[in-house]
């Protein structure tokens, strides 16, 4: 396969988030508004201390206001839902995350579904889902799933009619709302999980093949339809044979890419989406609340 051939996705979200950019300045001459994003972190939680840093250095890039919160692991659930609430309130926020995991005492779907969907840029309250599935308002979209289907669309176009895309995972921040993305976009979808009896079978149907599962290339080269688009949400971290720990997708790249069409690598494919994406759906809330078009 050509390198041609390998989805850049580092290179893609570095021209969303250029884009993001010329959006934030343009409603900030327009209206004099600055879109915000609240980042909440409760706990030390040491990826998401990275996740979050990196966040904050990203939106303060794109010429946005980052407002960062960081709880003690002993906050508990009112004190949490006390911030969302003032977060909520406050015109100069315009997107809020509350970091997951969150410590044991939070129940983590109280405090989602206490974000006032309009901010929840993550797209995880309930709301917001049922927006997606129903098609009823206007969603915030979930941020993996959607860089996803925008990798997917720079590829194939945007309409997906008469493509079979299989997704592998169902969960609710990644599988089913990239379920419901790709029915969107026209293409014929099936969720595969752990309970799916002939997952290789499964997946040598799909024109496209989405990977989120969780383990490391589980996905095998022969699993691939010769000329399928391949996207490996994926992001596990195991151990060499020289005792160093290196980042590996779901799908075993080497092997597929031998056969795909088109593949993201782990890392550099989907990963630099998210926060992309993120800053994306910040823009998108402050336009709304602005009284304007989402931005194209
Ligand atoms: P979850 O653990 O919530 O879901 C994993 C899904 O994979 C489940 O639906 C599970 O099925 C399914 N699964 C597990 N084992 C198998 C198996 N052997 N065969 C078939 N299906 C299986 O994970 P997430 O959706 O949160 O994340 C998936 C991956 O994506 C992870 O590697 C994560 O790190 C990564 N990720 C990457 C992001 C990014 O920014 N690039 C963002 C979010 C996640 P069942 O429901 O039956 O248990």
């Amino acid at each position: 396969m050509s390198s041609s051939n390998v989805i850049d996705g580092k290179a893609f979200a570095a021209g969303l988030r250029g884009r993001v950019a010329e959006k934030v300045a343009e409603l900030k001459s327009q209206k004099g508004v600055v879109p915000g994003l609240a980042v909440v972190l409760v706990g030390e939680d040491p990826a998401s201390q990275v996740y979050v840093r990196n966040k904050a250095k990203q939106t303060l890039e794109a010429g946005m206001q980052s407002f960062e919160h960081k709880l003690p692991d002993t906050t508990t659930q009112d004190d949490l839902l006390a911030l969302v609430a003032q977060l909520n309130a406050d015109p100069q926020v315009h997107g809020i995350l509350v970091q997951l995991p969150l410590p044991k005492q939070i129940d983590a779907n109280a405090v989602i579904g206490s974000i006032e969907p309009a901010k929840d840029v993550d797209g995880f309250n309930v709301v917001n889902a049922g927006r997606l599935m129903t098609g009823a308002g206007k969603p915030m979209v979930p941020c993996t799933p959607l860089g996803c289907l925008l990798l997917l669309q720079d590829r194939l176009g945007k309409d997906l009619s008469g493509k079979r895309a299989v997704v592998v995972g169902r969960s609710n921040i990644v599988g089913k709302p990239m379920a419901q993305l790709l029915l969107g976009a026209n293409a014929t979808v099936t969720i595969a999980h752990s309970r799916t009896a002939d997952l290789p079978g499964e997946c040598r149907n799909a024109d496209i093949l989405i990977a989120a599962v969780g383990r490391p290339e589980m996905i095998k080269g022969d699993w691939v339809k010769p000329g399928a688009t391949v996207i490996d949400v994926g992001i596990n971290r195991i151990e060499t044979p020289e005792g160093k720990t290196r980042l590996v997708g779901d799908v075993a790249y080497s092997e597929a890419a031998e056969v795909a069409g088109a593949i993201t690598p782990v890392p550099g494919g989907v990963g630099p989406m998210t926060i992309a994406v993120l800053l994306a759906n910040c823009v998108t809330s402050a336009y709304r609340a602005a009284g304007l078009d989402d931005p194209a």
